[in-house]
């Protein structure tokens, strides 16, 4: 491990370090544009100029190896020059339309610009123009005018997709970037091109003009779209237009998390969470009495579903619980379960469609909790039935409760006319969940679940890492959190366990973790930013 001076200060690094990474060790920053940790080096930029004792000239700090002994200095008065220069540089053809740009507020020219470059210009030529607003793929649109020929993007193409869709086309200040004839930038991991540019050339047709950036609210998160679990921050719209509400999510952006998915996301997380803001939430619990459902509020809807719960035998009432829920939301489920003597308990529902899975990050298993159900025990208890068995009774007309969290049935691998006869052979069926489906649409009591960004808590991905998502933005209309539906419930049926006076979710989470080995001695804090895996 080389030990090494910078600006003063001693620091030692692991073998092979570069000097931009050493600054940053040394608190130092070093501005750049084409440098990124995940990509290869390409030394374009010519922003992270560096002086080194002993080396005649200033040097690129992102090719530079750290070295024992060395003496670096990133802000002498001959760096600081080199800087603004190589600032000029950048901006000398740039449209300068940050008005207009999507970029503004988050851009690496504009931030750069105020703090290393503050340049009067000298430019008064004619700039060179190239296309504006082209899309090069579903997600991805390229403004070539402001791009500054960093080739992350390209890079990334090569190094991450291996897809070679990007490439630099032309010769000198006419150098464009470009698809490869014949292809479209549309790899499943396509959006990640717009969160390495570092200006405005390429920017998300999703997220375009929804909101200038300055707006955003952030927190930190879990993508829900599969088993991986990825790190991600919510970015919600503070201000909404009154015209046009829009959504309240207005993207999602990765999280580093170096176990779990380093800088990445994939498009299908990504651009996956309309579903938030959607026509079909449900928002309100519903009571259907033989026709159409009627709005109740909680007060009505919940001593309903505990006086039929109360009125049947328990080996008469199944639960079909959710991979998609929390592992606070299935601990409180399963206490539940035990508190009622029902040991008709499962999570296992068959996917209508496989999965798609590759070798980087995307997992066959659309759901983000199926470890955490696993390891909770949300299973049948000895001689009750699994999912598949569920249905098979309540078809049969031997089941007097069903209570189905969350699944669309009627879109999964169960043939849909077992799944309707099923739900049409049950004297009561209930349905809880963010969104309506075939299901919600005939149950007889309809219970709105807050969605993941609407509440928090954790989730178990498929390496066993359990992480946190916390609330960022609040439960649409009277929509509540699972755990919460299912304590209040809990404690109109006499139960006594603390799940079921828990006014947090945290507080059910600390009755898992004194209960199940799997998540003993975890906290929300100890959990932290990234996680931690359960006990083997
Ligand atoms: S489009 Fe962005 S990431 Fe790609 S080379 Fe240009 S500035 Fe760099
Ligand atoms: S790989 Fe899975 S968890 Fe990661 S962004 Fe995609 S869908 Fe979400």
């Amino acid at each position: 491990m080389p030990k090494l001076t910078i600006n003063g200060k001693e620091v030692e690094v692991p073998e092979g370090t570069n000097l931009i990474e050493a600054a940053k060790a040394a608190g130092a920053e070093v501005p750049h544009y084409c440098y990124h940790p995940a990509l290869s080096i390409a030394g374009q930029c010519r922003l992270c100029m560096v002086d080194i004792d002993k080396v005649p000239r200033p040097q690129i700090a992102c090719n530079t190896q750290a070295t024992e002994g060395m003496v670096v200095h990133t802000e002498t008065e001959r760096v600081l020059e080199t800087r603004r220069s190589m600032m000029e540089f950048h901006l000398i053809n740039h449209p300068l339309d940050c008005p207009v740009c999507d970029q503004a507020g988050e851009c690496f020219l504009q931030i750069y610009y105020m703090k290393h470059g503050l340049y009067d210009p000298r430019m008064v030529d004619e700039k060179v123009h190239k296309p504006k607003a082209v899309p090069i793929g579903p997600h991805v649109m390229l403004d070539a005018e402001r791009c500054i020929l960093c080739s992350r993007c390209v890079r990334f193409c090569d190094e991450i997709t291996h897809t070679g869709e990007l490439g630099i086309f032309q010769r000198g200040d006419q150098s464009e970037i470009g698809l490869f004839p014949g292809t479209a930038l549309e790899n499943k991991y396509s959006g990640n091109v717009i969160d390495i540019c570092p200006v405005g050339a390429l920017t998300d047709r999703d997220f375009r003009f929804q909101v200038r950036v300055w707006y955003l609210d952030t927190a930190k998160s879990v993508c829900n779209g599969c088993a991986r679990g990825c790190n991600v921050e919510v970015h919600t719209n503070r201000h909404r237009p009154h015209h046009n509400q829009g959504r309240r999510v207005a993207r999602l952006k990765p999280r580093f998390n170096a176990e779990v998915n380093q800088w990445w996301l994939c498009d299908e997380g990504r651009y996956g969470f309309k579903w938030v803001d959607d026509k079909s939430r449900l928002t309100h619990p519903l009571h259907r009495g033989g026709g159409e459902g009627a709005e109740v509020s909680w007060d009505r809807a919940l001593p309903e579903l505990v006086k039929r719960l109360q009125g049947c035998p328990p080996d008469e009432v199944g639960l079909l619980a959710s991979p998609k829920m929390s592992n606070e939301d299935l601990w409180a489920l399963r206490r539940l379960a035990e508190h009622l003597g029902v040991r008709n308990l499962d999570f296992r529902v068959p996917p209508g469609a496989p999965g798609d899975e590759d070798d980087f990050l995307i997992r066959a298993d659309k759901n983000p909790n199926s470890r955490g159900a696993e390891l909770i025990g949300v299973a049948p208890d000895p001689g009750g039935r699994d999912a598949a068995g569920i249905l098979r009774a309540a078809r049969e007309r031997r089941l007097k409760l069903l209570w189905i969290f969350h699944h669309d049935l009627a879109a999964s691998g169960w043939p849909e006319a077992e799944v309707l006869a099923a739900i049409e052979n049950t004297e009561t069926v209930i349905f809880q969940g963010t969104n309506a489906n075939d299901i919600s649409a005939r149950a007889h009591l309809v219970l709105p679940s807050a969605a993941y960004v609407e509440t928090e808590g954790t989730f178990t991905n498929f390496q066993g890492r359990v992480q946190r998502f916390r609330t960022a933005i609040p439960p649409l209309g009277e929509s509540w959190p699972d755990w919460m539906i299912l304590s209040v419930v809990g404690k109109a049926l006499g139960a006594s366990d603390p799940v079921f006076s828990a006014e947090r979710a945290e507080q059910v989470f600390n009755a898992l973790a004194a209960a199940v080995p799997a998540f003993g001695g975890m906290t929300y804090r100890a959990l932290g930013d990234a996680g931690r895996m359960v006990t083997a």
